[in-house]
This record gives C-alpha cells, structure tokens and sequence, in this order.
C-alpha cells in the first residue's frame, strides 16, 4: 500500500465509523502562545477537549501535519540516528469529544491495524499506564491481547501535548520489526533500539494541566489517537526505517543528485530530505527564517540541511532545488504547497545565499578547533564564536561536534554570551539580548545538550 492509500484508508475507515474529516490545521496553533509548532492531531481539537469550543460533531479524524522541532516534544536530535523520527511528519488520528471512551478506541485501533491493514496479531505490542486496571482489562479481556506482548509502564504512558493543557494516561501500540534489528520491547532494559517501534498512541483525554502542575478532571472524559504515517507505511511496505518509504525514495533521490553522491544510504542525506518537508511546510504556514522565536528554529533547521549538504559536497545552493521534488511527492496531498512553491523556493535560496558567506569560514575555524582539541568537549568560546560571528546556531555545532564524537561546553557557551551582553551594556550602545535571541515562549530554543548531566550522558554512550 502506497502512504497515500494508507492516509486515505484510516481516514475512510473512521468516517464509516461517525467521524467528520477534518483538513489538517496550520503549523502554527492558532491562539496558542504556549505551544511553539502543532506537533499532533490534537492541537486544532485543544478547545473543544476542555470544554471552551464546541463543534457541530462529536467524532472527528484527520491527517495533521505536524512538526516536531522544538519545545516538549523535540526530535531533531534524533533526525539521521533513529529509524523512526522526523522533524516533519503526519499524524493520523480519531477523536471523540465526550462521546465513546476507552473500550471503542482500543477496538478501533485494533481493528483498523488487524483487519483493515491485516497486520498479524504476533507482531503488535502493547502498553498501558501503570494505574489503568480499565484499559489492561480491556486489552486482555475483550480483545484478547496476549499478555506475553503486554505491559505497563509509567511516564512513557502518559500523554501531555505541552507543560500545560489537555493530558492523560494512554495506550500505546508497537510494531515488532524483527530479530534482525537490535532493542527489546517497550519497558525492557534495552527498548532504546528500533525493533520494537511504536505506532499508534491512543490517549483517553481525562485532565487539564495548569501552570503550576495542578490536574482538574476535563468537562467530558475523551479520546484522542495519534499514528505517524510514516510509521505505518513503512510497517505496510515491509521495511523498517521510515526513509525507505515511497513517500521518502524520490525526496532522496533528488536530494542525492543534488548534492551530487550516489550514496543513498547516507545519513546526511537522510537529515536533509527530512529537513526540507519541515522547511518548506513552515514556511508555507507563514514562518520566516530570523532570529528569534519560530522563525529561529526554522533557520536552525534549514542551515543544519545545508551544513548536512555542504559536507556531502554541494556545490552553491541546493536546498531550493529540492522543493520541486517535494511538491512532486506531497502536492497532491496539500495544493497550498503547490500554490506557494515559487515563494518556497525564494525563501530557501535566500537564506542558503546568506548562509553561504559564512559556512566555509565557521566550518574551518571548526575542523581547526576540533583538530586541536584536548579532551572531548569543544570549548563554550568557540560554539559562542561560530554563533556570532559566523551564524551557527548552537545545536547545528552541537551536530557537527556529535559526528566526531564530542560533546559541546554549554555553560562555557552561556558565559560568554552574558559577558557579551555586559559589554554591550557597559559601552552604552544598543544591547542585543541574546538570550531572548535563543528563547521561544520562555524555552529555551536548543534543548539538546545543554545541561550538563545530559552532554556527559551523551559522552558517555559514545565512549562506550
Ligand atoms: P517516540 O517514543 O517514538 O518518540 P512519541 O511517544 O514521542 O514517539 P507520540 O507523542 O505518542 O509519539 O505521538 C503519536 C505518534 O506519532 C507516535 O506513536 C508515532 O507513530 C508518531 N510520531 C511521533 N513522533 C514522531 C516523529 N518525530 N516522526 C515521525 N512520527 C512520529
Ligand atoms: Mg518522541
Ligand atoms: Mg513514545
Ligand atoms: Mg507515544
């Protein structure tokens, strides 16, 4: 099955169900400061779960973009390290606003994945929260659910879309991928791997959170199901990593004859065709490359794709080209990526154009300071140098210093940019604050590394 049969057969399968399709929202939540992109089905639905907006249906299901960059849920990290994760992806969903609850959504999801997709039983797995008896009974005994592939875990079955608003404990489904590829089932000491993927979520929407951590029961106890499309497809096509679906194979290609190698297995390659979907469909949202807030993170991804392509060798600017490729794939899907191509394309060979004066620079001064290095750690003056003078974002030296098995000196990193700060004060002139440079609605904009216990974590395992 194509990604687009997938897409239409969930979608199809839910309406016959009651549900009302609803078009993919925005990747900027409308009215909602404390969410940096929509990074699930569930977003544009925000409201109506807490009981502020009401919609003239009860049952809904989409396919929503999503973007995953940033804040809570953050995986650019993983982009090019796991099999799994995108920057940019579709999640399928089903909703229930106050109408069925637990026993109907498990049933659903079962039986979309066991007859609609036909997917064998032995392979599937299954999670639920350590506190819901009610979903375990379900799950054992009304669908029969071998326990041997059942468990119960603690923060991974609790769902929250952010630090605040709609959460609750959720079930979760994975998908074995067999012996061949390394890791152990969802609880197990080594589930870190990608054999045993997870696919579908499904969250029984009971509380809302507040600021100070507070959890009030919701009006009406709902439903709300995420499953990456990607995810599925490559279950359905029989192959493991998500980049080796159809929706990803011309992307690459593309992007391989662009920078010019015939290695299509290449990580960078791979961080580069994931980077333009996110790329090219935030800025058909409205976003801009700048340098604070949403418009930094886009320009964090986009010069993380060229720095990925200018190592493979590109020659001038390529990322633009990509576009073409990427409205080819996803066209038909979302005609507004269609309709905006031209200033897609505009908005990349700008940045690339601008980027370029100073890649070649930073990328020496780098390799230099990195041949010179004592120890494994680059020091915080030269992450703050090739941030200021040379414009890489942090987490993009934070890449580079990864492929060389070296961590970044964050705290160094911090230091001098509070000392530039004094300076800028002290000689009077207009102060740039860099720290309001890097924060996004109060977060800070690289969640990477930059705690110490997590960078000696990370030296850690590439010690090992
Ligand atoms: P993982 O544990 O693999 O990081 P998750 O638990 O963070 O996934 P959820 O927040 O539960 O993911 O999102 C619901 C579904 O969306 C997941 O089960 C998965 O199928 C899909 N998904 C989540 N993150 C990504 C991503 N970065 N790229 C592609 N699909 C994703
Ligand atoms: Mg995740
Ligand atoms: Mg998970
Ligand atoms: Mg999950």
């Amino acid at each position: 099955m194509t990604s687009a049969e997938i897409r239409q057969a969930f979608l199809d399968y839910f309406n016959q169900q009651g549900h009302e399709v609803v078009a993919s929202s925005s990747l900027i939540p409308a009215n909602d400061p404390t969410l940096l992109f929509t990074n699930a089905g569930m977003v544009q639905f925000k409201d109506v779960f807490l009981g502020d907006d009401k919609r003239p249906y009860q049952r809904a299901t989409s396919s929503q973009r999503c973007v995953r960059a940033g804040g809570k849920h953050n995986d650019l990290e993983n982009v090019g390290y796991t099999a799994r994760h995108h920057t940019f992806f579709e999640m399928l969903g089903n909703f229930s606003f106050g109408d069925y609850f637990k026993v109907d959504a498990i049933r659903f999801a079962w039986t979309f994945l066991t007859e609609v997709m036909g997917l064998p039983k032995e392979k599937l797995w299954v999670t639920v929260h350590h506190t819901d008896d009610e979903a375990e009974r379900i799950w054992k005994e009304e669908i029969g659910v071998d326990p041997e592939r059942f468990s119960k875990l603690d923060e991974d079955n609790f769902w929250a879309m952010g630090d605040t608003g709609p959460c609750g404990p959720c079930t979760e489904i994975f998908f074995d991928h067999g012996e061949e590829v390394f890791g152990g089932p969802p609880g197990s000491p080594d589930e870190d791997g990608d054999r045993y993927i997870e696919i579908w979520n499904v969250v029984f929407m009971q509380y809302n959170r507040s600021a100070d951590g507070e959890m009030t029961p919701l009006p009406r106890p709902s439903v709300d199901t995420g499953m990456g499309l990607e995810r599925i497809a490559a279950v359905m096509q029989g192959v493991h990593s998500n980049y080796e679906i159809d929706m990803f194979q011309n992307l690459l290609k593309a992007t391989a004859e662009a920078v010019g190698t015939a290695d299509l297995d290449n990580k960078s390659l791979r961080v580069i065709a994931d980077h333009i979907r996110s790329c090219a469909f935030l800025i058909v949202d409205g976003v801009t490359p700048s340098n604070e807030g949403r418009g930094y993170v886009l320009r964090r991804i986009m010069r993380r794709a060229i720095r990925h392509g200018n190592k493979l060798g590109a020659k001038g600017a390529f990322f633009n080209t990509l576009v073409s490729a990427l409205v080819k794939e996803m066209g038909g899907a979302y005609p507004e990526l269609v309709k905006l191509q031209e200033h897609v394309e505009r908005v990349i060979l700008k940045e690339e154009q601008q980027f370029a004066k100073t890649l070649d620079h930073g990328m020496k001064l780098l390799s230099e300071a990195i041949d010179a290095l004592q120890g494994n750690i680059i020091s915080g003056e030269t992450v703050f140098k090739l941030y200021d003078t040379y414009g890489f974002p942090v987490d993009l030296t934070a890449d580079v210093a990864r492929e060389h098995q070296l961590g970044i000196d964050m705290e160094g990193f911090d230091a001098e940019m509070e000392q530039q700060r004094q300076r800028a004060r002290a000689s009077g002139s207009f102060s740039v604050d860099y720290n309001d440079k890097l924060s996004i609605d109060g977060e800070t904009a690289f969640t990477g590394y930059d705690h110490c216990e997590e960078q000696a974590d990370i030296v850690a395992l590439f010690k090992e």
